[in-house]
Order: C-alpha cells, then structure tokens, then sequence
C-alpha cells in the first residue's frame, strides 16, 4: 500500500443551508480497501455520491492521484478510474447477464448503437465477458435473463459491470444489504479476490463484513469525521461506541 491515492479535502454539502457532509476530509491508500461506517444520517451515502461524480460538492476538492475530479460528471469520473457498482433497478430484466456485460464493454470503447446492437459487434466482447462471469461466480448464470436471478446473483452482476470498466478504484454501496449469511460470506469472497491490483471504498453496516475486508475505516457522524483507523482501533474508540449507542 502506497500513498493517497483517493482524497477527499474540506469536502461540503449543503442541501438547503443543512451540511450532510460538513468539511470532510478523507485520505484512501493505493491498493487498500477502506470503509466508510456511521450510524445512520451520518452522510455516507452523500459522500459515496460526491465521490462519485453523482452530487457536486458546496465545497471543497477530491483528487484521484494527480487529476482533479472536483464538479466532474459521473461518466467522466469512471472514465477517470473511479467506478461503482450498478444498483439493481438498473438492470435490464430480459437481458442476460452475458448480455449486459456485452454491452458494458462496449460502451466504454465509445461505438455507436448502430454498430454495437449488432450481434455480430457484441461478439467481440463474449470472452471478455465469460472472464468477467466467472470471476463473479455467475459462469452458470451467464445467459438467463437478469431478471429471474436470486437477490445475491443480481448483485453479483452488479458487481461484474462495475469491474467492466477496470477501475482503478471500485466503490461499493452496501454491498451485502439485504443478504443472508451464506451471500455474506460469497460477497466477502468476491470482494477479496477483485480487490486485487485495484483501490476498493465500501458503505457498510455489516461490521463483522468491515472486520474482514477493510484495511482501514472511516467513521462518520453528522456529517463530520469522527474517527479515522484501523477496525481493531474503531472498534474499540469510545466516541465511535457512544456514536453507535445513541442512534
Ligand atoms: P447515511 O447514508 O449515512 O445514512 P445520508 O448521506 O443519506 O446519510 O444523509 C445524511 C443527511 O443528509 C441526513 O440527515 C439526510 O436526511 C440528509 N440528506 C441526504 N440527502 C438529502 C437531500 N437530497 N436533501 C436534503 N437532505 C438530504
């Protein structure tokens, strides 16, 4: 693990005079898998979304190495290398998954949609894709529509866009939500084996989920860093338990 390779300096939001996030500071190392925590209204999500490119800051910068992704758009900031994982309903029901991983592909060597409808354009993603498919654990899945598979297959697949683009750093918003033990334990799995060679920043609830993946986390409260360590050091933090306690 290297230096910075995310950072996030005296970034504001304001929505209607009220500060979500409220002069944040956040430093994420190269090759590190960082956590963003806090009790619920704390701004993680608003954060997640000004990282993104999905809100623009009040104030404040976010740099991705030396490049500046301060007011980018979202497509210009995965362009740059920092990439989330797809929500759900942004699936295409009757599309497979091979299918959507496709078109992924395709969308990011700038074709046109004449050209890459054509089956015959897409083809030239289909090996890509199986990889993709099979580093997800959906190889068996790959030509089902999206549509009929299990809630922990979807995110899967969500997943398996995001990586599409190769990222440098992938984000990933509450990546086990909704899962029961056994998905818990696959995500856990698959976030391990696709963090390596890349940067990955998750929200999450789930602290046994954090105590196995991340290097580092940064918990927030009211909009404000509250502390910032290692999961053994947060864990134990006084301010972070009360923070906790009083939600
Ligand atoms: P978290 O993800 O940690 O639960 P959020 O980032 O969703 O927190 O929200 C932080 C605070 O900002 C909350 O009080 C929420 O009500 C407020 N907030 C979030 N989005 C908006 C918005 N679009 N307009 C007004 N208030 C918002």
């Amino acid at each position: 693990m290297d230096g910075p390779v995310l950072r996030a300096q005296g970034l504001v939001k304001e929505f209607r005079g009220f500060r979500a996030v409220d002069g944040v500071d956040l430093d994420v190392a190269d090759g590190s898998v960082h956590a963003l925590v806090g009790p619920n209204g704390a701004g993680k999500t608003t954060l997640f979304n000004l990282l993104t490119g999905f809100l623009k800051p009040s104030a404040g910068r976010i740099r991705l190495g030396d490049r500046d992704l301060t007011g980018r758009r979202p497509e210009q900031v995965a362009r740059l290398g920092v990439a989330r994982s797809f929500q759900i309903t942004s699936l295409f029901a009757q599309l497979t998954p091979c299918e959507h991983l496709q078109l992924a592909l395709a969308g990011g060597t700038g074709l046109t949609w004449r050209f890459w409808r054509s089956e015959r354009a897409l083809d030239r993603f289909s090996a890509r894709a199986a990889e993709l498919l099979d580093q997800v654990g959906l190889a068996a899945h790959g030509h089902l529509p999206a549509g009929t598979l299990a809630y922990g297959r979807k995110r899967a697949l969500e997943l398996a866009l995001a990586l599409a683009l190769d990222p440098r750093v992938l984000l990933l918003d509450e990546p086990t939500a909704g899962m029961g033990v056994e998905d818990i334990d696959r995500t856990v799995d698959l976030v391990q084996r696709v963090r390596e060679g890349r940067t990955v920043v998750l929200v999450e609830h789930n602290m046994s989920v954090v105590s196995r993946l991340a290097d580092r986390v940064t918990v927030l409260q009211n909009g404000r860093v509250l502390a910032e360590g290692p999961y053994t050091e947060i864990r134990d933090d006084p301010r972070v338990i009360a923070a906790y306690l009083g939600e």
